[in-house]
């Protein structure tokens, strides 16, 4: 097990005082971009030299053109069906799992499959939350790139505690398709303490708490720091609140003060949006003074920092019930807790610090910019994956990604490149056919989306699978990785519990110039690898639906009128031949088109089935 520090560029095995890796925060509102040199953190600011924020936001112009950041911000209320933000909300998400926050977007989410993964629809385009977000990362990559005038390929990347799997894979991929090597993903948290300093000493044997309140979310992490290892005990938070809503009461309180109507402010757009900018101005001034007011289009409007914390009180109660639901999962109290590092700008209000050091009975840490930690730790982090900080040990981690092969040979994997060794990880798959016995298992070694590019290491059959139908089966594969670097792989059907087992060992035969080789590969066809992706999953996506609805019609046959099935098949038969001919944005307009379609049918379906049940039955 080692690191391989390559030059992307060439290819050739780097010395490692020759690289800056950089730290970068890719957040839901804004996000931001550090580095080390010379043992000092310098955050990256815009030309103007004034601001190290870049809003996560994506304005697609109708020419084609791309504008990320303040300016893409200016257009939201303008133009906001294709102006994106908020992509790090979709990371990962199947459209099951956004349904709920559908109507805070303002642009397009699509849904084909309710299991397959969310798109956003801009035109006749469809985007993914990787390539937005790779996006942003290639602007926060020009803007370091300028700032220490030379070309940068490793970056560390930070994601919430509480990010799944395939949430932290989702932002390794956009990283990749930005053309980063992403050396590591660390957890908002630990980046925050490691800026307080917090965990460097490899003595630190502590409990932290870390507060995290920014724009439109909050959470908080309790993380036991022990050995230069952050292990995070328990999270909490609630994934729509934040100084958005300090805003809106502010607001509130304005509109009842003049007597403004939500027709009033439906009608007068310009209105309602100078009422959130000077609310907004309101609460950031009363962060240093007791009284604000100002004039928006000829009305007096004003308010004291008392009657602004009155109003946000029960927010602010709201992150104090999590911190207390944190400790509790934790099994903590109060007075385990030896310090609490404040994240986010909307810390700066002072009853938040207050309520927080309240609470956790002890003075909080908020020296640093807390706009600014978090990128600050992830620089930290990256200086000492590059080698900087000779006092700190690193830990072995594996060199190459480690996965199986999935529908249409894409790449699935399952221990990331660059995890801590021994370790482990798995994830749950199903049948894709009905009655299906066997079930091949391949396990490859490599960095591109495609197996056919990366290195086999093996395979092996999980066989007498009981039959069931398509998609019933749960078959969980784990990897192991001991401290050898024996890779151990199990697949279980967990409702049978038959399973299988194989040993590899995983750098048999494979030199560090080969690895080198494998990740530069990787990262230099990461943009067609990401188009031939995409086409499979549509492909795989637009045929289970052409299925779908075969098997709809059949079920449904009494319900249905013969013009609907016929209409169904029209439309079934376009999408076929879009998987035949076509681009993924073809086919995903048929499958939308398909959906459209039948949505309404099976709301008839199962409205009548409902009735047919209950039919004889007394309720
Ligand atoms: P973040 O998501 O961490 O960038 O936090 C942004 C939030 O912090 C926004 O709601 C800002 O309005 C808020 N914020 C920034 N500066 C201040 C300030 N001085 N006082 C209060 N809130 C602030």
């Amino acid at each position: 097990m080692a690191k391989i520090p390559i030059n992307i560029k060439d290819g050739t095995v780097q010395k490692e005082e020759d690289q800056t890796i950089v730290g970068i925060d890719l957040g839901t509102t804004n996000s931001l971009i550090a580095y080390i040199k010379d043992g000092d953190v310098t955050v990256v600011k815009d030309e103007q030299g004034k601001n190290s924020l870049v809003p996560s936001i994506i304005h697609f112009g109708s020419n084609g053109s791309i504008e990320v950041g303040a300016g893409a911000r200016s257009k939201l209320i303008s133009n906001p069906e294709r102006t994106i933000y908020s992509v790090k909300r979709l990371m990962g998400k199947a459209y099951d799992d956004v349904q709920n926050f559908e109507d805070y977007l303002g642009y397009k989410i699509i849904n084909e499959d309710e299991a397959a993964l969310v798109k956003i629809k801009v035109d006749d385009k469809f985007y993914t939350p990787v390539s937005l977000s790779s996006e942003i990362l290639k602007v926060l990559k020009a803007r370091a790139e300028k700032a220490i005038g030379k070309a940068i390929s490793k970056a560390v990347i930070t994601v919430p505690a509480y990010f799944n799997d395939a949430q932290r894979q989702a932002t390794r991929d956009a990283g990749k398709l930005a053309g980063l090597d992403v050396m590591r993903i660390v957890n908002e948290p630990t980046a925050a303490s490691l800026a307080y300093g917090l965990g460097l000493n490899r003595e630190d044997e502590k409990v932290i708490a870390v507060y995290d309140l920014g724009g439109g979310t909050f959470d908080v992490s309790i993380l036991q720091i022990q050995n230069g290892i952050f292990e995070v005990l328990s999270t909490n938070g609630d994934t729509f609140l934040g100084g958005d809503d300090f805003d809106k009461v502010i607001i509130n309180q304005w509109k009842t003060d003049l007597n403004i109507t939500d027709e009033v402010i439906k009608s007068n757009k310009s209105l309602g949006q100078q009422l959130r900018l000077a609310a907004e101005e309101a609460k950031k001034q009363l962060s240093s003074s007791d009284n604000f007011s100002s004039n928006i289009d000829g009305h007096e409007v004003s308010i004291s920092k008392t009657t602004f914390e009155d109003l946000i009180k029960s927010l602010v109660q709201k992150t104090l019930d999590s911190c207390n639901k944190a400790l509790k999962d934790a099994e903590l109290t109060i007075k385990d807790i030896q310090h609490v590092v404040m994240v986010g700008g909307s810390t700066r209000v002072p009853l938040v610090k207050q309520s927080v050091a309240d609470f956790f009975d002890q003075e909080v840490f908020d020296e640093l910019d807390p706009d600014e930690v978090v990128a600050k730790g992830a620089a930290l982090q990256a200086d000492i994956l590059a080698g900087n900080r000779k006092d700190f040990l690193l830990l072995d981690i594996t060199p190459l990604s480690l996965g199986i092969e999935t529908v249409g040979g894409l790449m699935d994997p399952i221990i990331p490149r660059n995890s801590k060794v021994p370790g482990g990880a798995g994830r749950q798959y199903t049948t894709s056919v009905d009655g299906q016995k066997n079930l091949k298992i391949a396990i490859y070694q490599g960095e591109r989306d495609l197996v056919e590019f990366n290195r086999k290491l093996g395979e092996f059959i999980l066989k007498d699978i009981p039959p069931m139908a398509a998609g019933m089966p749960k078959i969980e594969v784990k990897f192991m990785l001991d401290a050898d670097g024996i890779l151990t792989v199990k697949a279980e059907e967990l409702r049978s519990k038959t399973e299988t087992q194989i040993e590899i060992k995983s750098t048999y035969g494979i030199s560090e110039e080969e690895m080198a080789k494998m990740l530069l590969d990787s990262i230099q066809n990461a943009e067609s690898d990401i188009k031939i992706k995409a086409l499979l999953e549509a492909k795989n996506e637009g045929q289970n639906i052409v299925l779908a609805s075969a098997r709809f019609i059949k079920q449904n046959q009494e319900i249905l009128e013969p013009e609907e099935i016929a209409q169904i098949n029209v439309l079934r038969e376009n999408l076929s031949k879009a998987i035949k001919n076509d681009g993924k944005d073809k086919i995903n307009l048929e499958m939308e088109a398909l959906n459209n379609y039948t949505t309404p049918l099976a709301e008839r379906a199962m409205d009548y089935n409902i009735k047919q049940s209950l039919q004889g039955k007394k309720i």
